[in-house]
């Protein structure tokens, strides 16, 4: 059987190598020069950035990976566990941080309030269960028929979990310091949207990063790609960049194969689509007659975009841990610019991630690497980047100097700047949505789009725009789901050797 992956995102690579493990004849075209989609990293004068993804979370995900294609993850990667996971610091100059030391945790939490520690653990209860009854009911199966879902214990997690309430309510609920309420509520902008509008089964995510901690991949997060790439090629598959597909071809019903922009038609039996779902329907099968409702991937609410600052630095700042979030206090007002009004805000919230405090290969002696992630409207509420941007990073530089980063200006030796247009261009995301589909209650579990296409007979969706949603780990799971059903359709397939003609840059 003769698989097409569309896109070398983790979602194809992930997906192309299971499906590679089970004997089936796999090719994946990338329309970039390099594998890893979003999870790509950019190097420049001895400083290497991550240019998307940066806290790699979940790790059982990539094990799972890893045993499903029998192979040693360690032979692969090398995670290690950070600690603080991040630190937190406020506008109004207060700090928290995420740690796993338990007695300095407890203290942190205490410099908000005496009674916030019993809280907090109330919360982690909490959250625990949402986080174990989650995955088990909604992340890590399909939920294609209502049977998935409708399960006999579905409904009363429901009730519990109260997902009509938002994040920022969830944490209200149990937080008195607005401190705690944001530092246990933000982690909704990973995925695009505003604690103020998330659903509170999300309250689940101060708990994966607390808990299960927050891992760095020696070498960064474009190493975990490259990892599943290598997979990929040894289970025999083959990789071809810099190799964009125009169309999905099928004829009555049935997939066909792909034709590509220059006009070539490559056929297959089965075509998996790791392109944004949006995209996929916008420009994949513009020429097909689905229904209506089939389209719906166009009309659902995109989350949020960002823009990215890469900074080469020429000294070190000691105050800096790996992560570190900068929140303002309170931030209704920011996340309501953002998300509500469409447009930059005057006191942006941002992340910013240091590597080469873990990791000296990531910048040169001396040096540091930055990359500043400030989450900003999408290309459906904002446009004028050109302009927006200069504005974006003076305030920026104003706040870092004046907060984290003294006298950052006069040692930035090396910078790049990703905007909006570009993640569009180069990842074709729909909306410059650089985490995809808002995981709003209607777009989230049952009703996002699933692994099958619901019009043609061997098309497959996997990625962050499909259930179960945006995020490294989320997207592993995704991609088991869809190799699953490819199986679970046509069968394992008998292992023959496939010649491998591979086009891929690992870089
Ligand atoms: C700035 C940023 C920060 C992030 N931070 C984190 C984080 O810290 N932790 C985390 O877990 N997640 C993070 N994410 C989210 C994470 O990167 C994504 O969820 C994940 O990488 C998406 O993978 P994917 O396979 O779904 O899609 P993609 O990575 O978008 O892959 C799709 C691929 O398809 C290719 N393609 C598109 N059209 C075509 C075509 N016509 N023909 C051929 N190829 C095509 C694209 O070039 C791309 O390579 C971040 C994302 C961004 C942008």
């Amino acid at each position: 059987m003769r698989v097409i992956v569309i896109g070398a995102g983790i979602g194809g690579l992930a997906c192309g190598a299971r499906l590679a493990a089970q004997g089936y004849d796999v090719a994946i075209l990338e329309k970039n020069h390099s594998v890893g989609g979003r999870c790509a990293r950019h190097e420049t004068h001895g400083f290497t950035f991550d240019t998307g993804p940066t806290l790699c979370m979940m790790p059982d995900t990539l094990e799972q990976f890893f045993h499903a294609v029998g192979r040693p993850m360690s032979q692969y990667l090398s995670l290690q566990r950070l600690d603080p996971a991040y630190r937190i610091t406020f506008s109004d100059g207060r700090t928290l941080d995420f740690t796993q030391q338990l007695k300095t945790l407890e203290q942190e939490i205490q410099k908000f309030g005496v009674n916030e520690l019993a809280a907090f653990y109330r919360f982690l209860g909490h959250t625990e269960a949402l986080y174990r009854t989650s995955r088990e009911l909604f992340i890590d199966r399909a939920l294609e028929r209502p049977a998935d879902y409708l399960g006999i214990r579905s409904l009363p997690y429901l009730l519990k979990a109260r997902p009509w309430r938002s994040v920022a309510q969830e944490a209200r609920r149990f937080f008195r310091s607005p401190h705690l309420q944001i530092a246990f509520s933000f982690q909704t902008l990973y995925l695009g949207i505003s604690p103020l509008d998330c659903p509170s089964i999300y309250s689940m995510l101060p708990y994966i990063d607390l808990v299960q901690g927050v891992h760095y991949p020696v070498g960064g997060m474009s190493r975990v790609a490259e990892a599943l790439a290598r997979v990929f090629q040894e289970l025999g598959g083959r990789l071809h960049c810099q190799t964009e597909v125009e169309e999905i071809v099928n004829q009555g019903g049935q997939v066909r194969g792909v034709l590509l922009h220059n006009e070539e038609f490559l056929p297959a039996d089965i075509v998996v689509s790791n392109v944004d779902l949006p995209t996929t329907y916008h420009r994949l099968l513009k020429g097909q007659p689905l229904p209506w409702r089939s389209r719906r991937p166009l009309r659902m609410k995109k989350g949020c975009s960002a823009v990215v600052f890469l900074w080469g630095v020429s000294q070190t700042y000691p105050r800096l841990h790996h992560h570190n979030l900068y929140l303002p206090v309170p931030y209704t007002q920011t996340l309501r610019t953002v998300f509500e009004e469409g447009r930059v805000p005057e006191e942006p919230a941002f992340y910013l991630c240091a590597p080469s405090k873990t990791d000296p290969s990531m910048a040169p002696p001396g040096c540091e690497s930055i990359m500043v992630l400030v989450p900003v409207p999408n290309q459906a509420t904002l446009h004028d980047w050109p302009q927006h941007v200069p504005v974006l990073r003076q305030r920026l530089l104003h706040l870092l100097q004046q907060t984290l980063l003294p006298g950052l200006a006069h040692h930035i030796v090396t910078e790049q700047i990703l905007t909006p247009p570009w993640y569009a261009a180069q990842y074709a995301l729909a909306d410059a949505s650089t985490f995809g589909l808002s995981p709003s209650f209607f777009q989230s579990a049952m009703f996002r789009p699933q692994r099958r296409s619901p019009d043609l007979r061997g098309l497959y969706f996997v990625g962050a725009s499909a259930h179960p949603g945006n995020g490294v780990p989320i997207v592993l799971i995704s991609a088991r789901l869809a190799a699953d059903a490819v199986v679970a359709d046509y069968g394992t397939q008998p292992h023959v050797h496939h010649p491998v003609a591979n086009t891929a840059h690992l870089a």
